[in-house]
């Protein structure tokens, strides 16, 4: 197979960016060093993050795909690189949450480490200029971001990924205390989970360790300056590997 060609800049993230490529129905998305927090306000540099998040991302959604959740992912390309079909991202950010932390415990009377049962569904609006805020279902409807069929279907997505992460880590000693997915529609108008799913995205603890910093292993190690942060991506990075097959090689 001849090797895909990597064209324009399409849109570049905080922490990744998408470009066009030879082929009408592939982007591939680079993954980026960059660690940002508090909407940018905090900012690093750490060196093999972007190689980590690649590949635990594509771990992660191929084990999505094998359990039957359509995902934009198609596949990897040396370190940094995945190939994704284009999607129409939807500017709603959904956040799953297991256990309560971060936000939920700062806006509301509700005890950090609690678990929620049923899981908690969250939609945020993403939208850096307006810090992402909470939507209401009023606020949805109003800014007619999705149809009430389509925020159906967002939801029941949400908790089957809810259900397949939560397998995953499990399985590998790591508890899913929350996460943040982006769904967006494909050409052909098919609902997939897009964006990336990593230590940047989950909240992940480590069940053998009950200190309250010690266990964590995702992004909080870089917001609350644990230090470590790039060790903890590896150690979720091993234990997925390990009971995970090789991410296929795309392009
Ligand atoms: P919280 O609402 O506590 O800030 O976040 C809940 C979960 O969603 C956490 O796992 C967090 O990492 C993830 N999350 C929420 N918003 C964002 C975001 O804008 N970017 C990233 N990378 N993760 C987010």
């Amino acid at each position: 197979m001849t090797a895909v060609a990597i064209g324009a800049l399409l849109y570049e993230g905080k922490a990744k960016r998408v470009f066009a490529t030879d082929q009408p129905d592939l982007v591939a998305v680079e993954y980026k060093d960059d660690a940002t927090a508090f909407n940018a306000l905090k900012k690093a540099q750490l060196t093999g993050k972007g190689a980590l998040n690649c590949r635990i991302s594509a771990l992660v959604f191929e084990h999505l795909q094998r359990g039957g959740i359509p995902t934009h992912y198609l596949g990897v390309r040396d370190s940094l690189w995945m190939m994704v079909r284009p999607v129409r991202v939807i500017p709603v950010e959904v956040v799953v949450r297991n256990i309560a932390a971060g936000s939920l415990c700062r806006q509301m009377p509700i005890a950090a480490g609690s678990r929620l049962e049923p899981p908690l569904i969250d939609l945020y609006y993403k939208d850096d200029a307006f810090g992402d805020p909470l939507l209401s279902e009023a606020r949805l409807e109003r800014l007619a971001l999705v149809s009430p069929e389509e925020l159906n279907s967002i939801r029941a997505m949400a908790l089957r990924v809810n259900i397949a992460l939560g397998e995953l880590f499990s399985q590998v000693g790591l508890e899913l205390v929350d996460f943040k997915i982006e769904l967006g529609f494909t050409g052909t108008g098919e609902l997939v989970v897009a964006d990336e799913i990593s230590p940047d995205t989950c909240r992940l603890w480590d069940r053998a360790i009950s200190d309250s910093e010690d266990r964590i292993l995702d992004k909080d190690r870089f917001r609350q300056d644990l230090g470590g942060v790039v060790e903890a991506y590896g150690e979720v990075l091993k234990r997925v590997q390990g009971v995970c097959p090789e991410p296929r090689v795309y392009g």
